[in-house]
């Protein structure tokens, strides 16, 4: 029988694309998402329960009934603007969440972990690439609670024996290649789908935040990385701990920066289609530019990354959003293979 790996936030974005990568790679996904942000329809390649990562009691059943040898942890807030706002919102799910989660664990003698983690752990970035011993500042709560989240994950491995991997990521981007699952947040913050919105007429245009950046573009820049990358990404990091490797924090991006404008020049390439653009000032709280060195994951993982080219990446997201309305359901799904 199959391994199963406990998902929790597996109906959403990044989380879904993980579990197809953990189906094809022998694994059984089992999804634990509370829905408020996860779509039915993403969640295919394994069963689904509904609860939430505060809910002690459904985490204690469902760690009883699946047994999970891991837990990829995917679940959490991720609007960084709400979270200046409303940062008890992100406390509470993110950080208390995330105890909970170590908590049923460890009742249930889980020992593995990968962590959703993100590149706003180190704030202001004083050099770039960054690479992972880059100082950790956070500019934002949501920053916070990810890096208070790193930080019990070490007192836990240390006191505990619980192994984890936390993966910092850059600007997850694409949608999977096969057109099954993609990218559909509600409310959408994030520069590519905008962009896509605005060239399918969904949406009247596009603002660029920032024209006055000292960049090459005056724009600012971004490692955008496909999402079936980052799913690969959580496959080796799971087998390794499962083989019984150390715990360790990896940053995932490509490494290559590219702009707003080489954003959107991309996606009107990739259509065919002019997008309306208008230059508004700089979002409160943005680098100028953020990339990863992620050096680390690919010699100690032998993690390799297909989609090097943000064209190819870009190429990806226009077919899925094509395909799919955002909050509606899927229109020309297949089911898997
Ligand atoms: N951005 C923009 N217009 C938008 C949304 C984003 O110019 O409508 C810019 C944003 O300022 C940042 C980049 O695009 O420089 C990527 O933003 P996103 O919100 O996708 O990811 P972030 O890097 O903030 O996590």
């Amino acid at each position: 029988m199959a391994t199963n790996i406990l998902v929790t936030g597996g109906a959403g974005y990044i989380g879904s694309h993980t579990c197809k990568a953990l189906k094809a790679a022998g694994f059984t996904p089992v999804t634990y998402d509370n829905m408020v942000y996860g779509h039915d329809w993403a969640v295919k390649w394994g069963p689904l329960v509904r609860g939430d990562i505060l809910s002690r009691g459904s985490l204690d059943e469902v760690f009883a009934e699946y047994k999970p040898a891991a837990v990829l942890h995917f679940a959490a807030f991720a609007y960084v603007g709400e979270s200046v706002t409303d940062p008890e919102k992100y406390y509470r799910n993110n950080v208390a969440g995330s105890l909970s989660l170590l908590s049923a664990m460890r009742k249930s003698g889980c020992k593995h972990i990968v962590f959703s983690s993100t590149c706003a752990t180190y704030g202001a970035p004083e050099r770039v690439p960054l690479t992972e011993d880059h100082p950790t500042r956070p500019m934002s709560p949501y920053g916070t609670t990810k890096l208070m989240i790193e930080q019990m994950l070490k007192d836990f491995e240390a006191a505990y024996g619980i192994g984890y991997t936390a993966l910092r990521y850059f600007n997850a981007a694409g949608a999977d290649p096969e057109g099954l699952i993609g990218e559909d947040h509600d409310p959408e913050t994030h520069l590519i789908p905008l962009v896509i919105a605005a060239g399918l007429g969904r949406r009247p245009q596009v603002e660029i935040f920032g024209t006055d950046y000292p960049t090459p573009d005056g724009t600012a820049v971004r490692d955008y990385i496909h999402v079936t990358d980052l799913a690969e990404a959580h496959i080796l990091a799971v087998q390794k701990l499962l083989d019984g490797g150390p715990s360790a924090t990896y940053n995932l991006g490509t490494g290559t920066g590219n702009s707003v404008r080489e954003v959107i020049r991309a996606v009107e390439k990739v259509s065919g289609q002019p997008v309306p653009v208008v230059e508004g000032p700089r979002r409160a709280g943005d680098s100028p530019g953020l990339y990863a060195d992620s050096g680390a994951i690919i010699r100690e993982l032998g993690w390799k990354p297909r989609y090097m080219d943000l064209d190819a990446i870009v190429e990806t997201a226009w077919r899925w959003h094509q395909s799919h309305v955002p909050g509606k359901m899927v229109c020309n799904i297949r089911t898997p293979g």
